[in-house]
This record gives C-alpha cells, structure tokens and sequence, in this order.
C-alpha cells in the first residue's frame, strides 16, 4: 500500500478486532469487563486479594484464569509464547513487560536484571517482539530515585548504589543496543522521574548515534511534558544522537495530586483532561514534524489520539508501515485499535505483561481500577465484545463454536 492510497479504518470493525478470539474467551472476557465495571467489588479485591494470598489462601488460581488471563501473557516468557503466536497471525506485535513491582533490595534488582536480559536476548531473536521495556524502579530504590530527582547530593554508601542501578541499566540497553533491539524505558511517578530522565538521556546519548534504539516516555498529563519534550529535542540535536520517545497520558493522576495536596506543593498534572489531550496531540505533531530525528510509540487507548496519529501520517505521506512509527495498547485491552489498526497495514505492538501470579498482582489491580475509573473504557469494551458476539450468532447460529 502507498502512502497516498491509505485505507479507511473502521475501529468499530469487530469481526477484525477479535478474530484471534474464540466465543468462549470473548464470553469470559465479557463477563470479566463487566466485573470491573463495579468499583465497589474492584476496591474489595484491591484490599483483600493481596493478603489473602500471601496468607496461603489458594485463590492464585481464580485470579489465574480471569483477570491475569485477561492481560498477562503467563507467568514465565516462556508461557507467553502462546499469545504471541497467536496475535501474530493477525499482524499484532507484543513488548515483553516483567510486570513485577515492589522490588526493594539489590538481591531482587539483580534478579530483575537478569530476566529482562533473559527477555531482550529473547526478545531479538523474535521478529514478532520489536521492543523490550523496563521500568527502573525494578532495578533501583524509590527513596533513592528520589533523592537523584531532586538533585539532593548523596552519601557515599548512596554514591555505590547508584553506580550500581547506572550499571544495571547499562547492562539491559547495551545488550539490546549491541544487537540493534530498540529498548524502552517506562515512565513513573513525577518524584522520581528526574532520576529515571537522567539514566534515559544517558543511555540515549550513548546508544543512539547511529539510530534511535532507547526510548525515553512522556506522560502528557504534566503541564510540564511538552516543553521537556522540546528541550529533549534540543540538547540531542546539539549532542548528535537521535531520540526514541514513548507518548502516554500518564497512570499515576489520583496518586499525583493526593501527594501534591499533602505536602502541598502545586500539582504537576494538567487542571483538566482537555489539557492532557492537547498536549497528547501537540506532542505527536511535534515528533512528526521531526521523524527524521524522533522515533515515536503512541502508548494509548483513545480512538482520538490513535485517530490523529493516521491522519498526521497521511498529512505527510507516511508510509503506514514506516518502522519508525509504532501504535501501542496493552494486551486486553482496546483489541479495536490494535487489530485495526494492524489489518490496515500500521505498526502495532501489544505491551504483553508477565510473571508470577502473585506479583503481578499490583499490575492487575492497576488495571482493573483502571478500567474502574477511566470514564466509559469498560462500557466501551464490553459494547464491542457484545457486538461481536451478536455478529458471530448471526453469522452462524448453527456452527458449533470456534475454537
Ligand atoms: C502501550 C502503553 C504504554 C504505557 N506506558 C506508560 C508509562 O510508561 N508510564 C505511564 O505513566 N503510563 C503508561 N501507560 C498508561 C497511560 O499513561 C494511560 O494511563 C492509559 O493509557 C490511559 O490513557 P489513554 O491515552 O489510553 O486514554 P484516555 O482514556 O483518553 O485518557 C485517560 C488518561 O487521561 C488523563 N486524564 C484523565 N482525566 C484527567 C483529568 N481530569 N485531568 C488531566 N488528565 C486526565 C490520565 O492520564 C488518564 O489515564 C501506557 C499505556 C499504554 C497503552
């Protein structure tokens, strides 16, 4: 397909969006939707489950076959392979997320860090898996990402520790970059963001001279994002290596204003959702006008933005399969998009998070709060699932059910 003979995109276009579903699992995903849409039964879960579990109770099963089915890949890499299979049949690719939170003393960093190696060496043999991602916070202390993001001067005990999350981060974009294998770095809470920037742009300006192969996020949700973005742009443009950048609007919005209310500083999030979108959009048409230099993965589930991103592409004839565009959904979520977006021939990769059950936890019950609170995510998903599921009993009311 040229870039002048784009086709239309239907993102209502249900028959393609869960094409890699059976009946069985739409049912089930259906039901699961519609649970979540109750934040009195979500909260209830976000209280007792964790303990629950971790009293021995065996409900790691029940959790295992709803929600974690609904958006992990499975416990190990391995066990993901099935899903990655699958959504590759139907032109989706799938990012790898180690979604285990929490981490707190360098034992566990370093576990950390040997298995998102174990994913990006994993990773690059796998045409189906563009991008590896890791959050620092799995790698390092909050207290002390902190203390790097206000630029409070450090003992030397903190000095060491540094020097070894540095190292860690090294360790996972150096085994990516020496391969070409992109690496993607998520973005977290504004208090500790400065330190998480810092280690990007030093990886960047380390790994992408000759291409952009770390990629850095931001969260449109602070005010501040779309002047950073442009600074960013500068000091690389100046420094001579290219930029990989991940836009989201940001997941951390309720725990970002409740602590700017406490401890009363002004909040770093935008007055309104209108001012996260504008800045969403100006922040894709700021990395378009500048493909040359920016690569770009537009982290979202809103139609609008991805909408956009198409036009923005067509406006300056783009290819759709231009490599250095990518759209991005999270596994379960937002399938309209994706599948889509993919039949009409765009890059698309799922965030496709694993691990075991039980510390996966905080990442599902993210996303479940999520689908809660994100206003009308959970009426639309479970709209769509209902009409495909309409579609297919109308289609063949007399087949038995896929399989
Ligand atoms: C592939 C992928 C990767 C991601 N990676 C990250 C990451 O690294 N770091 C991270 O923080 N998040 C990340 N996210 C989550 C993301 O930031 C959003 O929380 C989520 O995608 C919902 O936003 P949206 O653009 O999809 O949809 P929308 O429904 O259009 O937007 C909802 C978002 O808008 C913002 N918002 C809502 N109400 C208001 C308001 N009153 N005022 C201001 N802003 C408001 C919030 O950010 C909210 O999450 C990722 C999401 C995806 C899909």
């Amino acid at each position: 397909m040229s870039a002048t003979d784009q086709q239309h995109i239907d993102f209502d276009n249900t028959q393609v969006a869960f094409a890699y579903r059976s009946n069985t699992e739409l049912k089930k995903a259906y039901y699961m939707f519609k649970m979540l849409g109750y934040p009195s039964l979500v909260n209830l879960g976000k209280k007792v489950l964790i303990p629950a579990i971790e009293w021995g109770l065996p409900l790691q099963g029940l959790v295992k076959v709803t929600v974690f089915q609904q958006f992990c890949g499975g416990e190990t890499v391995e066990e993901s392979n099935d899903v990655i299979d699958r959504i590759k049949g139907y032109g989706v690719k799938a990012i790898l997320d180690y979604s285990v939170e929490g981490n707190e003393n360098e034992e566990e960093f370093e576990k950390a860090t040997t298995k998102l190696l174990k994913t990006v060496r994993m990773a690059e043999t796998q045409l189906a898996i563009p991008f590896a991602v890791f959050k620092v916070t799995a790698l390092c202390r909050h207290e002390l990402l902190e203390k790097k993001s206000k630029n409070v001067s450090l003992s030397y005990e903190e000095e060491q520790e540094w020097t070894r999350v540095k190292q860690r981060v090294m360790r996972i974009c150096e085994a990516g970059a020496k391969n070409e294998f992109p690496v993607m770095i998520d973005a977290e809470e504004s208090w500790i963001q400065g330190g998480i920037d810092e280690l990007c742009e030093e990886m960047m300006a380390r790994f992408n001279k000759e291409k952009p192969l770390i990629y850095n996020t931001v969260q449109m949700y602070r005010h501040d994002r779309l002047d950073y973005l442009k600074s960013l742009y500068e000091r690389a443009k100046k420094e001579k290596y290219f930029l990989g950048i991940k836009v989201v609007r940001g997941a951390y919005m309720e725990k970002e204003r409740e602590r700017a209310e406490e401890m009363g500083y002004p909040s770093p999030i935008q007055l309104d959702k209108a001012a996260s979108d504008r800045d969403y959009d100006k922040a894709i048409e700021f990395i378009i006008d500048h493909i040359n230099d920016i690569s770009l993965v537009a982290g979202t589930h809103n139609e609008a933005s991805s909408k956009h991103l198409v036009d923005l592409m067509e406006a300056k004839e783009l290819l759709p399969n231009d490599e250095r565009i990518y759209f991005s959904q999270l596994y379960g979520m937002s399938d309209n998009l994706s599948f889509n977006l993919a039949h009409a021939g765009y890059n698309v990769v799922k965030y496709l998070p694993f691990g075991p059950v039980k510390e996966v936890l905080p990442y599902l019950i993210r996303r479940a709060e999520e689908n809660t609170s994100v206003k009308g995510q959970t009426g639309r998903e479970l709209a769509l699932i209902q009409a495909e599921l309409k579609r297919r009993k109308k289609e063949k009311p007399l087949m038995k059910e896929m399989p």
